[in-house]
């Protein structure tokens, strides 16, 4: 038995087998084939194996998100059986080429020639054939899609994870998340949360290949991660997981009831999501709306940006889920720890000071309109508001302003109807929280952003693990920013919430709502519990 300690993600407890994650960093090389023929039908076997998968892929999409985005694998299936492409890899083969080499060749080859076209649909099937290739390599590698075997689910153990990783991974698969590195409100984190699924950052482990298989504890009540427990601590955490999932049920009683205190108090509650399946969740848990839809999600885990149709369906599926309910959508914030290459942002010495969300949305308009573009063409079918990321002045929100109303006169002179759109900004920078009465003046409404607020007011990377011990989430500097900016939203007659982590802190659910703190959103796992504690409070 060996028991390790880390940093606690989300309270719960999973006991299942270990899976250690490694990261996929597989290299093709060039071999001589002799045996042609052996080697061509290689090929074809992995070619049949992918058409599987991806069958398997569109039927499982299709329940979970409908066939808008179920068609793409349909697609996919469809570019495996055309024969330009299978005859040019054939050829390779019959040359002597091993298979992997050989489909690579024509990926690239296929890709350039796609790219270089003038019709916009057929440049974006470069990306496709990129995947196509890749699916069909790593079937002949024998390397599993995301690495986590199929059977039963596992408890996953990596040195680090970024959050493109994460969002790949299927959580049927995962039971709780131990990793070696991280920070409890870095988005790996945020988004095993989000998958309520007991985690562990920053362990003080050293995985190795040996602990596949055998017998694992995560428990995020005392954060601590156990390998091989003796049967006796076994039989202990497998109570205290029976009785944790009790306590969630117990909580399911709340479902349906108002947010409201002893004394009449009321508040809203509202999820924080990050893709389209996550607003299920969200239903699910009984939230009040979206409260932040963390956009840029749909840019990551992928090798180019996603276009204006394929927003429009994210947006447009998320609002008609919420049936009418707010959806509040974030704008893109990539940049710190959210990379994706094919932004081609530069190294920076400080990313998180850094170009991010707002600012290469000012700098870069095309990536800014097409977003825009998409969720006024998706406000049609729902209630949706829109919020921006990092802003630190009042010109950039007239900047903003200025761009948005650009982007609504272009759509009502192409005939498209737009819903009445709330807009309001992110309030997570110093900066921001101090110039919050100009602020009001200008948006509809605030939604406070405590992780990157707590980040830039105590000067504490939330990204480095060694500094969070010392960080006190409760710093009074971080409460009195908070509760500067709701007098100041109340003061211009607007809105204001918290999306950040600590709206989940149930220790200081009784101090928002004393600030008059109009609405909370956390991930789906913890509206119960907040519902719970904004119930609990008897009086002021
Ligand atoms: C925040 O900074 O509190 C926030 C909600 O945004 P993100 O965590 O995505 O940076
Ligand atoms: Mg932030």
């Amino acid at each position: 038995m060996e028991k390790y300690i880390g940093k606690s993600v989300l309270k719960g407890i999973a006991v299942g087998r270990i899976y250690w994650y490694q990261k996929q960093d597989y290299q093709i090389t060039k071999t001589q084939i002799s045996d042609t023929d052996a080697e061509s039908s290689r090929f074809k076997k992995a070619v049949e194996t992918a058409k599987e998968q991806l069958s398997k892929l569109y039927d499982e999409a299709l329940v979970n998100v409908g066939e808008d985005h179920a068609m793409i694998f349909d697609i996919h299936r469809m570019m495996l059986e055309d024969d330009d492409y299978l005859e040019a890899i054939d050829s390779s083969i019959q040359d002597g080429i091993n298979a992997e080499y050989a489909v690579e060749m024509a990926q690239n080859q296929f890709a350039e020639l796609f790219a270089s076209m003038d019709d916009e649909y057929m440049k974006a099937r470069a990306v496709d054939i990129k995947d196509i290739s890749q699916r069909v390599i790593r079937i002949l590698m024998g390397i599993a899609e995301d690495g986590i075997p199929a059977d039963d689910p596992v408890i996953l153990v990596a040195d680090d994870l970024t959050p493109s990783e994460t969002i790949k991974m299927d959580k049927n698969k995962i039971l709780a998340f131990v990793t070696l590195r991280g920070s409890s409100n870095s988005h790996t984190a945020i988004l095993a949360r989000s998958m309520n699924l007991p985690a562990l950052v920053n362990t003080s482990m050293k995985p190795v290949e040996d602990w596949n298989g055998k017998v694992g504890v995560v428990d995020g009540f005392n954060g601590e991660f156990i390998v091989d427990p003796e049967q006796e601590l076994l039989d202990e955490m497998i109570h205290r997981k029976n009785q944790w999932v009790a306590d969630l049920e117990a909580l399911e009683q709340l479902r349906g009831k108002e947010n409201v205190t002893g004394d009449g108090r009321r508040v809203e509650i509202y999820a924080n999501i990050g893709n389209v399946s996550d607003a299920e969740a969200a239903l699910a848990a009984d939230a009040g709306g979206i409260g932040l839809f963390r956009s840029e999600f749909l840019y990551l885990g992928r090798d180019s940006f996603p276009t204006e149709e394929e927003q429009y369906n994210s947006y447009k599926a998320v609002l008609e889920k919420m049936e009418g309910k707010k959806v509040i959508i974030r704008t893109l914030d990539i940049g710190a720890d959210k990379k994706v290459d094919y932004f081609n942002l530069d190294e920076e010495e400080n990313p998180a000071l850094g170009y991010r969300a707002i600012r290469i949305c000012l700098e870069r308009p095309e990536i800014f309109i097409t977003q825009l573009r998409a969720i006024y063409r998706a406000s049609a079918y729902g209630k949706a508001a829109i919020m921006f990321p990092m802003i630190v002045s009042v010109a950039e929100v007239r900047r903003i302003k200025e761009i948005v109303e650009q982007v609504k006169t272009d759509l009502q002179a192409m005939g498209y109807a737009l819903g009445e759109v709330e807009l309001g900004i992110m309030v997570e920078t110093p900066a921001a929280a101090l110039i919050s009465e100009d602020l009001a003046k200008e948006v509809d409404f605030f939604s406070i952003g405590t992780n990157d607020l707590t980040q830039y007011t105590l000067a504490v990377d939330r990204q480095n693990q060694k500094l969070e011990s010392t960080c006190d989430t409760h710093h009074p500097a971080v409460l009195k920013l908070i509760e500067m900016t709701v007098d100041n939203a109340h003061k211009a007659g607007i809105w204001a919430g918290i999306c950040g982590e600590l709206a989940a802190d149930t220790d200081l659910t009784e101090t928002f709502l004393d600030m008059g703190v109009d609405e909370l959103s956390v991930s789906a796992s913890a509206i119960l519990k907040v519902r719970k504690a904004v119930r609990d409070i008897s009086s002021n």
